[in-house]
């Protein structure tokens, strides 16, 4: 059997500009390219055997030379909301988990970018066992094709997409920016880089890079502290990255992009959920028309930290807002469902102690 490509060669990982020059390559015409690219992208094929309007000899050649290979269905969980979060398996067996998440407007994709994650956030099951592997762009956009296909049973598609499952999108950031064009690309899945936030837990230098990009995705910075030394108790990024560097930088993203930036805050019972971290916070991104999502904390039986009252949320909350930031309060999706991002691939693996 031909060896399934994770690199160059992997066809799913490809522009329609590079399937036309790897079609051009195997003496073919150049619009080849764009049919493989739209058959792949639009109708999710699982095989070239599936592109009826190519010769059978084009399509044993292909699949000889450039074979690929599609996220396999290791477990689904759906949670009476809608809520779904599938483990998918890759070609190298290694697993990733992708949500799908039901709005008003349709559903949105949360995707993760990486195997494992190296950067390490306290609260976060994803980064205890460190990174694995860097996902390829074409793993990337199968995840959100993976939910195209499980939401056409429930007449949906994906329509917004969150780079932000397992892993950090910043610290692989070649695939990420080759994602966004498949992702966005018109005859493939079609959406507007405006329907797409990327995560960081703040990488400035590569935070300047996609500002400078001329992809205006909307830019969620997971911030859960309002000063340094909080926030290095939580982040180990922030070590390499403090707020006097990361806020100017997200200041920067969004004037360059006339995109709103989010700063996401997770609320951690007695450790950031209190009246003067939620002053910090309002003096620390005021004026500059930024958005915090509060995040009720899920637990997760590794780490110690407990969720906030409600009481202590609404009261955060409301002295954000007196500084003329608009402030949101998570809605808590797939309670019942292992939901915080990584459980569900822990749970698969061995144990982990504690
Ligand atoms: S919160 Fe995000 S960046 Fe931090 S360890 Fe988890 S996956 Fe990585």
């Amino acid at each position: 059997m031909a060896k399934i490509r994770i690199g160059p060669d992997d066809v799913l990982s490809m522009t329609v500009e590079e399937l036309e020059r790897l079609m051009e390559r195997e003496g073919q015409p150049r619009f080849r390219g764009a049919q493989l690219f739209e058959w792949l992208w639009r109708h999710g094929i699982g095989s070239y055997e599936e592109i009826p309007v190519w010769p059978k000899p084009l399509r044993q050649r292909m699949a000889q030379e450039y074979p690929f290979h599609r996220l396999r269905l290791v477990e689904s969980q759906r949670a009476h909301d809608g809520t779904t979060k599938l483990l998918l398996e890759m070609a190298d067996k290694q697993r990733v988990e992708t949500v799908l998440l039901p709005h008003r407007f349709g559903y949105s994709v949360c995707i993760s970018s990486q195997v494992g994650c190296a950067m390490g956030c306290k609260f976060c099951a994803s980064g205890l066992k460190g990174r694995v592997r860097q996902l390829s762009a074409g793993e990337m956009a199968d995840q959100v094709s993976f939910g195209n296909h499980v939401l056409a049973e429930r007449q949906a598609r994906v329509s917004r997409v969150d780079v932000m499952g397992i892993g950090e999108p910043l610290d692989n950031l070649e695939a990420l920016m080759q994602f966004l064009e498949l992702a966005h690309h018109s005859q493939g899945m079609n959406l507007s880089y405006r329907h797409i936030t990327v995560s960081t837990s703040g990488l400035v230098p590569a935070i300047k890079h996609l500002a400078d990009s001329g992809k205006p995705v909307t830019l969620a910075v997971s911030l859960h502290a309002p000063n340094d030394a909080l926030r290095l108790s939580l982040m180990p990024v922030n070590r390499a990255y403090p707020l006097d560097q990361l806020i100017p930088m997200s200041r920067y993203y969004a004037e360059k992009t006339g995109r709103r930036v989010t700063f996401e805050y997770l609320l951690l019972k007695d450790v950031n959920d209190g009246e003067k971290e939620a002053h910090e916070l309002g003096r620390l991104i005021g004026g500059f028309g930024a958005h915090v999502n509060l995040i009720p904390w899920n637990p997760v039986a590794e780490h110690p930290f407990q969720p906030s009252p409600k009481a202590h949320v609404r009261r955060f909350q409301s002295i954000v807002q007196e500084y003329g930031i608009s402030c949101t309060i998570r809605r808590e999706l797939g309670q019942e469902i292992d939901a915080a991002c990584g459980q569900l691939r822990l749970r698969e693996e061995e144990p982990v102690s504690p």
